[in-house]
């Protein structure tokens, strides 16, 4: 018999007739033969209500009684979930996230997942029962109640499911699906069939806010699909396949995402040794701040430029702990822009595919839109643009990449299963053992490539068309650019820092001196460089991980020259001749979850 597991958000059961409705759902996939597995939201806005209510008693709520508040407006609704089926003549239980046995750590409001009982629910289906469980919620060990973060049903509706070896995980939202760009900005967005798990993270992350991020990496580690679709349509009109593939083997780029609220600081004048901007990183992380667009410009003088992106709301928390830093190690200045937003393109298809960067470039200098700053991973280039050409940013790139149009060649529903399915039988074994410990972090592993070579332009005229001219011209030469990063400057300049195979090198810096001699500006290049990458899943939800790397290359003494940031991967460029031990030292420092 078949499992599946529904997910109801909170618009999906914002009132009784929705509960009704979401209950039927439930009994007709019963009636068709499957157990069935319900995980239900707080109705509609209820959670921003108690958030409000606690707010107006006290100024800063402590976080346990804040979560024992919050996790009541899901105990709510799978009560009058399970009462609705009642009412339909159908069995039903609803359970606490307590009473199903999700143990999580005692970090209230942002509580991971440890581990989950199945026997209770088991039974419970066995015996014919729906089983309804309250998202969002857990106990820790003294069985204080937990939340898992806002938006974490869908978390644990996928954790479920995976505990469970459910077939499918749906998400009923008010939402079709899972589109190429925020559908209410874009009016060209549309809905994608199907998605890959790592597009999805980078797009979650992007600002697409269709689905809990971490939810998306447990569908990934534990091979569940997930198929996100509207609880308000009532055919079967399917919605988006989560899983291992993306839509269009042929299409480089996927979707594309805005994050409005960005800004950037800059810490000009550090000394360029190792440790440095470990200990700035560090301080960043120890009051809680994720760090984005990193940029590091290689030094002069002995003296480095540090630049990266945070969110804006935490942008004074930030600068607080920077200038604490930088007045530690002398760095000579730090300054800031908070009026800037992030623009960026994702696709699978990227990773093997060139030319998508030059043609973001080209689209946004064609609308006469400035980069600010430039970086880029395998499956997803970021640009950072001034915020009030934000959403003309957004519109440019979805037109350049035709994302409206349906890419002609496309993967199916059915495509998406037998994929899952392949990748959880060759899994299997590892699938069990990463159930004991669900939530930490997974790495693949780190990899070297030390083939590498390093092209610097610097005093670059900051302007529209700079970066399209630049990255048009090497990819006339045929070259395949891999990491990019543009940013920091001064007086109307600024700096772009490449990556290409090391027999392209020269040619390279021919191809792109061509272009910015004539601004006056220099290029330099280092014929051997290596980058080394971490791989795995929750890279960015887990934010030690870039830390973790920054302490032990800075233990071994080396320099990490740029640096690139993604879900699922963090590069850093070394000099080759440190290569190796920078490897080694990677290795031991992760030595603890690589699996
Ligand atoms: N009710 C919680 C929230 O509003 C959890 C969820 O809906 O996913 O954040
Ligand atoms: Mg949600």
């Amino acid at each position: 018999m078949s499992l599946i597991v529904q997910k109801f958000g909170g618009t999906s059961v914002a009132d009784a007739e929705k509960i009704r409705a979401a209950a039927r759902r439930a009994l007709r996939a019963q009636q068709q033969g499957n157990q069935v597995v319900m995980v239900v939201s707080a109705m509609g806005k209820n959670t921003d209500t108690l958030v409000d209510l606690a707010e107006q008693v006290c100024d800063e709520p402590p976080a346990r009684e804040m979560d024992m508040l919050l996790s009541t407006g899901e105990q709510v609704s799978v009560a009058l979930v399970a009462m609705a089926i009642h009412d339909l003549g159908g069995k039903a239980v609803s359970l606490t996230g307590g009473q199903i046995g999700v143990r999580t750590d005692s970090s209230h409001g942002k509580a991971r997942i440890q581990s989950i009982s199945t026997e209770r629910m088991r039974k419970l289906l066995d015996e014919g029962n729906i089983v309804i469980a309250a998202g969002f919620q857990g106990v820790d060990d003294d069985l204080n109640i937990t939340t898992l973060g806002r938006g974490g049903s869908d978390t644990s509706a996928v954790a479920l499911a995976a505990v469970l070896g459910a077939d499918m995980c749906e998400i009923y939202t008010d939402v079709d699906g899972v589109f190429t760009t925020d559908p209410r900005v874009v009016a060209e967005a549309r809905k994608m069939s199907n998605v890959s798990h790592d597009e999805m993270l980078e797009l979650a992350s992007l600002g697409a806010g269709v689905m809990h991020s971490r939810s998306i990496e447990f569908s990934k580690k534990f091979n569940v699909p997930i198929h996100v679709r509207n609880s308000g349509v009532f055919t079967d009109e399917p919605g988006s396949i989560i899983g291992p593939i993306a839509e269009s083997e042929s299409r480089a780029v996927s979707g594309c995402a805005l994050t409005k609220s960005e800004a950037r600081i800059t810490v000009t004048g550090v000394p360029d040794k190792p440790g440095v901007s470990l200990s700035i990183f560090e301080r960043l992380a120890g009051v809680n701040v994720a760090v984005d667009m990193i940029l590091q410009t290689a030094g002069h003088d002995g003296k480095a430029d540090i630049s990266f992106t945070v969110i804006e709301s935490e942008l004074p928390r930030a600068l607080e702990a920077v200038q604490e830093a930088a007045d530690t190690v002398g760095a000579d200045n730090v300054s800031h822009e908070s009026d800037v937003s992030k623009v960026s393109v994702v696709g699978l298809g990227m990773a093997t595919q060139s030319g998508v960067a030059d043609r973001m470039f080209r689209a946004l200098a064609e609308a006469e839109i400035n980069i600010e700053a430039i970086t880029t991973s395998e499956i997803k280039v970021s640009c950072l643009v001034l915020r009030d050409q934000g959403l003309e940013a957004l519109r440019a790139v979805h037109a350049e990449f035709e994302l409206g149009k349906p890419p002609s060649q496309r993967a199916s529903f059915e495509d998406s299963l037998v994929a899952t399915k392949k990748a959880k039988e060759a899994d299997a074994v590892a699938v069990v053992s990463r159930l004991q410990s669900m939530e930490d972090l997974t790495v693949h592993g780190v990899a070297l490539d030390d083939r590498q070579s390093l092209v610097t332009l610097t005093d670059v005229p900051d302007h529209p068309g700079i970066s399209a001219d630049v990255f048009e011209a090497v990819a006339a030469a045929e070259i395949v650019v891999d990491m990019i990063v543009q940013g920091i400057g001064a007086n109307g300049k600024t700096n772009i820092s490449f990556t290409v195979p090391q027999g392209d090198c020269q040619k390279a810096a021919e191809a792109a001196g061509c272009v910015i001699e004539k601004f006056g500006g220099r290029t330099a290049h280092q014929a051997d460089i290596a980058i080394l990458s971490v791989t795995g899943v929750g890279i960015r939800s887990h934010t030690g991980v870039g830390l973790r790397m920054f302490r032990a290359l800075s233990a071994a003494g080396i320099n990490a020259e740029l640096v690139s940031t993604s879900e699922v991967k963090v590069n850093v460029v070394v000099e080759t001749a440190r290569g190796k031990g920078a490897l080694a030292a990677l290795e031991e420092a992760f030595a603890d979850v690589i699996g």
